[in-house]
């Protein structure tokens, strides 16, 4: 991934646009900019926040990463509610498995040279729906036993489960 580098705006130089809220970057204003292999860099505002990893790679796992980065297992105040929120992650793993089956496909049927394998594709796609069926399938292990430890406890043991898992999302090997 590119080095993300934090600056302030002088005003001297060319006014940026900021790719995440579209406004212009003023003098006096502190700014991340990067550049992305291939691409212009880009430029966006501290205060809109550190660049997601979706947009530091043009990797197909972008859209996963940030589904990742966002689950925040402490704003899950249930079991239930964790596992819905994992089968909402399962859901992106699901479409992503897809993309990389398909440019599996893809290139197995063009024969041609890439930065891409195809059995690298599919191994991640593999990999990605075998992870997105135990997010769709978690139950917390946790002690459930009546009187065993206080709710709260309990619930955080169930929160750091399934944070594990959402953590160990496949990675391209490719
Ligand atoms: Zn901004």
């Amino acid at each position: 991934m590119p080095k993300v580098h934090k600056v302030r705006k002088s005003s001297a130089g060319k006014e940026y646009i900021c790719v995440k809220c579209r406004k212009p970057i003023v003098a006096g204003q502190e700014y991340f900019h990067w550049t992305k292999y291939r691409s212009a860099t880009q430029q966006q505002h501290v205060d809109c926040g550190y660049p997601r990893r979706s947009q530091l790679s043009n990797s197909k796992m972008g859209p996963l990463w940030d589904e990742v980065d966002a689950f925040t297992p402490d704003g899950h105040e249930s079991a239930d509610d964790l596992q819905s929120a994992l089968a909402d992650i399962a859901n992106v793993a699901n479409d992503v498995a897809a993309e990389y089956s398909e440019a599996a496909d893809n290139i197995e049927s063009a024969s041609g040279s890439g930065a891409l394998t195809s059995e690298a594709c599919r191994t991640v796609a593999e990999e990605l729906e075998s992870w997105a069926s135990d997010l769709e399938n978690w139950e917390p292990t946790a002690d459930t036993e009546e009187g065993a430890k206080p709710v709260d406890d309990w619930l955080q043991e169930v929160r750091e489960e399934a944070s594990e898992l959402v953590g160990n999302c496949p990675e391209y090997q490719g």
